[in-house]
């Protein structure tokens, strides 16, 4: 196998060495062969064009010119010292400036020899420059003359300063390629590389290195994308064919008192999306199988329910059932809110949180072990060993992607046949990333929001229009209803992030003067107490207006609320801004969202917002999002504990290969499950190797 001379250490590579390894692995991760080999250019610059000065503008990408050196001269102090190489062409005139190897670049670079110069301009006040391009002479370029087509590699500053430049980068690759000559092995089934016309591994890991044109750059691209996707399909859908038929589960056949008397006493009807989802639950938990199922549905189409009439099902045969929440507010709130359906005294329910006290802690994991307590509702405090239950037969998670898959599977193993698993989650997912990151998961959609909702009045209003929003704010609250006001909280600009946060508190309560209205605070850095007391004042209705950081994005449900403003909102991604502008429009008054910006915005913040404004579909939001930002950003995709990662695919545009690849999946395993066949025995031993995902953890 190839396997071994891949798995060598870096610096074994001619060209690299302790040192540069070091500096690979560190800014690239970069630690064998392999890895060297898979990390693709993200661009390529077609280098047989010399571009004209003249012909320079702000769009252009990675050029190559080619001109005189005039003069050199050191420029500046301290920090901003610099060596400027004047360079013409004839068409014109640009500088090429260069902050490290000053030393070294001023006896390379002569005056009155001609270059080749290749970079990137960018702007310098009026004129255009090339900072640290790369610079050869042209007797010495012509020498080696550069492909047609040419890779440029991701960097960082540290690579270039300890000499990895995009041209060393390419050299490294080279003598990589030239060792593995012929030593690369392949790793799909021949038949299947001619069902589907893709060309065999080594040409297409040459090619995209080192493409000799277009044409077959491309087909190098499909083929990788190819295998990368279906491996990752083949181990997603193989463990769902697993679990179809091994996975036994609790039989939940009986419906009781616990349902019944919940359901007759429903304040409102059921939508029929909701009817559906549970019917499709109740084929799950009756079937002798375990249910893994993901629900999806947008915010405010009742998913509490379902997760409740789910537990209720559970209770009913004399098990227990546990919804974990991701945040100690909204394990909180539904705890808070599950008596409005349920009676206590038919069903007992216990609030299990990090702020539970010691005593009463002690008492919920006695009546956990004991079976006294029918329904737990809690946080990750739920997962810790000491929680212990007599009989758990189905769980709910709700909005999951907070949780990491290693969470998730605590939760599977505490009882003695796996419980039933309901994953709900409020982000909706489109299509091509739920395949993926759920591949192995059943799907329900929630697609129906309660009658009555009406849509959310979306408006951008730049920062400086802040005292009309308070004035429209005023008029809203002064006609009885509440208001939140969302400030951004990242980990990178934390501090400042709070000051803002600060400072608009301030703002508000100079504006809302109190005994006239109350303003409520939620934020991190409160004790849970303060975060209880304030978020309570605002549920209840005693507080007018809450100011809080995106703690409040998921699930808060405050019906009354009419309005939401969120602050910098140029700062949040879509998914975000939609879960947010959720928690209105819950009641049957009109509500509205107000995005406010700077007046400088991005030209995709700017999409962003107009998007937000256009449409209150989440689903359309979330596929605009994928395109946008690529699933690396996806809400959700990190926190998932999923590594998604992929070296070349792009789960945003590449998702007729993804359909393609499950369902070349799908048809193999369907037809061979286990990989046994012979046709299939490259299949079956490199979908071991392949195991980008530890898939046994996810269930
Ligand atoms: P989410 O799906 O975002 O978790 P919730 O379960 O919090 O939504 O429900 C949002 C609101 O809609 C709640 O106030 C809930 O009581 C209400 N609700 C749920 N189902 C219905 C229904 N069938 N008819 C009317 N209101 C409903
Ligand atoms: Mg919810």
């Amino acid at each position: 196998m190839s396997g071994y001379i891949l798995d060598s250490d870096i610096k074994f590579l001619p060209g690299v060495g302790p040192k540069r390894a070091q500096l690979l692995g560190k800014e690239l991760g970069i630690s064998t062969f392999r890895d060297l080999l898979y990390t693709f250019p993200f661009r390529y610059v077609d280098r047989s064009k010399f571009y004209a000065i003249s012909e320079i503008d702000s769009t252009s990408a990675y050029i190559q010119l080619r001109g005189t050196i005039t003069r050199t001269e050191v420029m500046g102090t301290g920090k901003a010292t610099r060596l400027v190489a004047f360079f013409t062409d004839g068409t014109g005139s640009i500088e090429l400036v260069f902050f490290k190897g000053i030393k070294w670049m001023q006896e390379k670079l002569k005056a009155g020899e001609e270059y080749i110069v290749f970079g990137k301009p960018s702007v310098f006040g009026e004129r255009y420059n090339f900072v640290h391009p790369e610079v050869e002479p042209v007797a010495r370029a012509a020498a080696t003359p550069v492909n047609h087509i040419t890779g440029v590699y991701s960097s960082t500053e540290k690579l270039q300063g300890g000499g990895i430049t995009n041209k060393t980068f390419i050299t490294l690759q080279k003598n990589l390629s030239q060792i593995l000559k012929g030593r690369i092995a392949e790793t799909l089934p021949d038949w299947f590389l001619q069902q589907k016309r893709l060309i065999p591994l080594e040409r297409a890991l040459h090619d995209v290195h080192f493409p000799p044109d277009m044409y077959s750059l491309e087909q190098a691209r499909s083929r990788l994308k190819y295998e990368e996707l279906f491996y990752l399909q083949l181990a997603l859908v193989k463990q769902k064919f697993i679990k179809m038929r091994s996975g036994e589960g609790v039989i939940l056949n009986r419906l009781g008192e616990a349902f019944n008397y919940t359901y007759s006493h429903l304040p409102f009807p059921l939508t029929n999306a909701q009817k559906r989802v549970l019917k499709e639950i109740r084929a799950d938990v009756t079937s002798g199988r375990q249910m893994n199922r993901l629900l999806q549905g947008d915010v405010g189409s009742g998913k509490t329910l379902v997760a409740i009439f789910s537990a209720l099902q559970a209770i009913d045969n004399g098990h227990q059932a546990c919804i974990m929440a991701p945040t100690e507010v909204l394990a909180t709130q539904h705890y808070n809110g599950i008596f409005r359906y349920i009676d206590p005294e038919r069903v007992k329910v216990a609030l299990l949180t990090g702020s539970t006290k010691a005593k009463e802690r002690r008492e919920i994991y006695a009546g956990l072990a004991d079976g006294s307590i029918d329904l737990v509702i809690g946080t990750h405090a739920l997962i810790e060993d000491k929680v212990q239950f007599n009989s758990l037969a189905l769980a709910v998670i709700d909005e999951q992607h907070r949780f990491g898959v290693d969470q998730r599977s605590r939760l599977w193993s505490k009882s003695e046949t796996a419980p039933h698993i309901l994953v709900m989650t409020a982000t909706p997912i489109p299509r091509t990333l739920a395949m993926t990151l759920y591949g192995d998961l059943d799907v329900s959609v929630i697609d129906e929001l309660p009658p009555g909702r009406k849509p959310v009045v979306t408006r951008h209003v730049g920062e400086n229009r802040r005292r009309q929003v308070y004035e429209f704010m005023k008029k809203e609250i002064d006609a009885g209803r509440q208001a939140f006001v969302v400030y951004p909280l990242i980990k990178e600009s934390e501090k400042m992030d709070y000051e803002n946060l600060e400072q608009g508190y301030l703002d508000i309560t100079d504006y809302f003067r109190q005994p006239d209205y109350i303003t409520a605070v939620v934020h991190g850095k409160q004790t849970p107490e303060n975060k209880a007391f304030d978020m309570n004042l605002f549920v209840s209705g005693k507080a007018d207006i809450l100011v809080s950081t995106s703690v409040i994005e998921v699930g808060v449900d405050v019906p009354n609320a009419s309005v939401m403003v969120i602050e910098s909102a140029e700062r949040f991604g879509l998914a975000q801004l939609h879960q947010l502008r959720g928690r209105v429009g819950r009641g049957a008054e009109k509500s509205y969202c107000i995005l406010v910006t700077g007046y400088k915005l991005s030209k995709e913040s700017k999409e962003r917002i107009d998007l937000m404004c256009a449409t209150g579909d989440g689903f359309e939001l979330a596929e605009a999002d994928l395109k946008m930002r690529g699933p690396g950003d996806f809400e959700g995709t990190r926190q998932s504990g999923l590594a998604i990662d992929l070296h070349i695919a792009n789960l945003g545009k590449d998702s007729p290969i993804l359909e393609d690849a499950r369902s070349a999946a799908i048809d193999i395993l369907t037809d061979d499950p286990l990989l046994e066949k012979d046709c299939n025995r490259l299949l079956r031993s490199n979908l071991k190797t392949n195991s980008i995902i530890d898939y046994s953890k996810i269930s």
